[in-house]
C-alpha cells in the first residue's frame, strides 16, 4: 500500500519530508522499481515526488493481468454483480476523500474548493451513474417474420471488449479517468490505465480504493509514464489490447489512432476545444459575465470545455468586456488550501511557456489586452510556480493564431457581432467542435443553436452542467465517438446479436 503518500502538506505545494515515491499498480500489487521521475509542484515548483516509469516489461505485465482477470470470473459477472462492486468503490472513494483532495490540489495546484465541490464528488458520482445506468439498460430485442411465415426472435448480447487503455490528461484527472474507467468496469472489462505524468497521485491513490472494495486484482491497473517511447505508447502499441479510451489533445489523438490502426483496435476520443461563447444583446447580461468568467478562467482556463473564443452582439459589446476584464483583473490568487481562492497556476513552467508565448503573440498580432497578460508577483514561494493572470483580449480577427490554436489557459479573446447568422458563421469557422454557449432570453433562438452550432455539447444561459447519462463528445477535430449514459456501454462492450427462429 502506499500509506504516508497522500500528507495534507501537499495542499502548501512542498512534501512533509523526503519526497516519496509513487508506484505502478499490476495485477493487484503496488511496484515502485525502475527509473522515478520527478513531479513538480505548479504552486511552488517544489518536487513533491518522484514517480516510478513503467517500462515496457511493467505494461506487458500488466496488460497480461487485465487479460487473464477479462478471462476469468470478472468477465461472466452479471450486470448487477458489477453494479454492486461500483457502488463499493463509490464509497470508498468517499472514505478517501481527504487524501483524493490532498492528491488532487497537490499536483494541479487547483484550489481545495474546487477539488472539495467538483473533482472528487464526481469521481464517486461516475461510478454510481454507471452502476445505475448499466444495471437499468434493457437489451434490444426485436421479433420479425420468417420467410414461411412463422416468427424469429432477435436479442443483442453485451459482453465486455477486453483490456481497455484508458490514458487521461492532467486538468480534472480524477474525474476524467473515473468517467472512463466506471462504463468499462460496469461493462466486465478490465482497465490498464495511463495517467499523466504531470497528475500521477490521484490514480495510484485509486488503486488502493479498488483495492478496499474488494475489485479483483488484475481488473484495474495503473502504469505511469509519459506518450512517445515510454508507457502511453507502449499500451497503445499493444498487440493485446483491445480498445483504447483517450482523452487529450487533437494532435495526440491523431498519433494514437495511427497506432491503433496496426491491431483495429476501437477508439473513443475526447479531444481539445476553441470553444464559441455568444453573448446576444437580449441575454441577462449579470449571468452572462459572471456564466463567462466560469467558462473561460475555471480551472485556470485549463478545461476543455473551456470558453477562448467569445462573440457578444454590438449594442452590449463595450458593456459585457468592461465588466468581464474588470471581473477577470479581480479574480483572487490565493494559496490552494484557502477556501476563498478561484484562480490555480498552469500545471507546469514549460505549459506557462507556451501560454505566455500565446499572450505575447496576441499582442504582436495587434490585440488590445483588456485585463491580465502577464504573470502575477506574489513576494512568496508562489513566485516559484506557474501562475499566469486571466487575461481579456480584443481586437483580432479571426484568422489570428490566438482566435484558432487552443491556448488551453485562463485567456479569451471577445469579437463583436451584429446578427445571429454572423454569430453562428463566427462560432463555426473554427477546426474544432467541442462545445458552445448561447446567452439570450430568445427561446426559439436557443433551440436553433443546438442544430446550427457545430459542437457536440451546446449550452444556452449556463455552462458546465452535465447529467452523465447523455452523449459527450466533439465533432471536427475535436473528438472520435460519444461517452455518456447508453454511449458508454456501447463503446465498452460488444453486442452480439443471437437469431432464434421460434416456429
Ligand atoms: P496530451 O495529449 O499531451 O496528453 C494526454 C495523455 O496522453 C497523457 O497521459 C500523455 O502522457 C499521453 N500521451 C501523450 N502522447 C502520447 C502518445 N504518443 N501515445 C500515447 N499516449 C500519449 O494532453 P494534455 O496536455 O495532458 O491535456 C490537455 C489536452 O486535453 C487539451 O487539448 C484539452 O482540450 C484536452 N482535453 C479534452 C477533453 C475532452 O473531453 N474533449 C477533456 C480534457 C482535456
Amino acid at each position: 500500500m502506499t500509506d504516508g503518500l497522500w500528507s495534507p502538506s501537499l495542499l502548501a505545494g512542498h512534501p512533509a519530508g523526503e519526497p516519496t515515491v509513487l508506484p505502478n499498480f499490476v495485477d493487484g500489487e503496488f511496484d515502485a522499481s525502475g527509473t522515478h521521475f520527478a513531479k513538480l509542484s505548479p504552486v511552488t515548483g517544489d518536487t513533491i515526488r518522484y514517480v516510478a516509469e513503467a517500462d515496457r516489461s511493467m505494461v506487458d505485465a500488466a496488460v497480461a493481468a487485465a487479460r487473464s482477470a477479462v478471462r476469468g470470473p470478472w468477465g461472466r459477472t452479471g450486470e448487477r454483480e458489477r453494479a454492486a462492486v461500483l457502488y463499493r468503490i463509490a464509497d470508498e472513494l468517499e472514505r478517501r476523500f481527504a487524501d483524493l483532495v490532498a492528491a488532487e490540489v497537490g499536483d494541479t495546484g487547483k484550489s481545495i474548493t474546487q477539488a472539495r465541490t467538483l473533482d472528487v464528488p464526481r469521481g464517486a458520482a461516475n461510478f454510481r451513474a454507471f452502476a445505475e445506468i448499466v444495471s437499468t439498460t434493457p437489451a434490444e430485442s426485436f421479433m420479425s417474420a420468417t420467410p414461411d411465415g412463422g416468427r424469429a426472435l432477435n436479442y443483442a448480447v453485451r459482453k465486455p471488449v477486453g483490456v481497455v487503455a484508458v490514458i487521461v490528461p492532467w486538468n480534472l484527472p480524477l474525474l476524467l479517468l473515473t468517467w472512463k474507467v466506471a462504463p468499462a468496469l460496469a461493462c466486465g472489462n478490465a482497465v490498464v490505465v495511463k495517467p499523466s505524468e504531470e497528475t500521477p497521485s490521484s490514480a495510484t491513490l485509486l488503486a488502493e480504493v479498488m483495492a478496499a472494495a474488494g475489485v479483483p486484482d488484475g481488473v484495474f491497473n495503473v502504469v505511469h509514464g509519459f506518450g512517445p517511447g515510454s508507457a502511453g505508447e507502449f499500451l497503445t502499441r499493444h498487440p493485446q489490447v483491445d480498445a483504447i479510451t483517450f482523452t487529450g489533445e487533437s494532435a495526440t489523438g491523431s498519433t494514437i489512432m495511427r497506432a491503433a490502426a496496426d491491431g483495429v483496435k476501437a477508439v473513443s476520443f475526447e479531444l481539445g476545444g476553441k470553444n464559441a461563447g455568444l453573448v446576444f444583446a437580449d441575454a441577462d447580461l449579470d449571468a452572462a459575465v459572471e456564466g463567462s468568467v466560469r467558462s473561460s478562467f475555471t480551472n485556470g482556463g485549463q478545461v476543455c470545455l473551456c470558453t477562448e473564443r467569445l462573440f457578444v452582439q454590438r449594442p452590449v459589446f463595450d458593456e459585457f468586456v468592461a465588466r468581464l476584464a474588470e471581473r477577470a483583473s479581480e479574480l483572487p490568487f490565493g494559496w490552494p488550501a484557502d477556501e476563498a481562492t478561484a484562480t490555480m497556476p498552469l500545471i507546469s513552467h514549460q505549459h506557462r511557456e507556451k501560454v505566455l508565448g500565446y499572450y505575447d503573440l496576441a499582442r504582436s498580432e495587434g490585440a488590445t489586452v483588456l485585463a491580465g497578460g502577464g504573470v502575477p508577483g506574489f513576494g512568496d514561494a508562489r513566485d516559484g510556480g506557474a501562475y499566469a493572470q486571466p487575461t481579456v483580449l480584443t481586437g483580432l480577427g479571426p484568422h489570428a493564431r490566438v482566435n484558432r490554436e487552443e491556448v488551453f489557459g485562463p485567456v479569451c479573446h471577445v469579437t463583436p457581432f451584429d446578427d445571429e447568422d454572423e454569430a453562428f458563421a463566427l462560432a463555426n469557422d473554427s477546426e474544432y467542435g467541442l462545445a458552445g454557449t448561447v446567452w439570450t432570453r430568445d427561446v426559439g433562438r436557443a433551440h436553433r443553436a443546438g442544430g446550427r452550432l457545430d459542437a457536440g455539447i451546446v449550452w444556452v444561459n449556463t455552462w458546465f452542467l452535465r447529467d452523465l447519462r447523455t452523449p459527450f463528445g466533439g465533432v471536427k477535430a475535436s473528438g472520435v465517438g460519444r461517452e455518456g449514459g447508453v454511449h458508454s456501454l456501447n463503446f465498452y462492450s460488444e453486442l452480439t446479436n443471437v437469431c432464434v427462429e421460434l416456429s
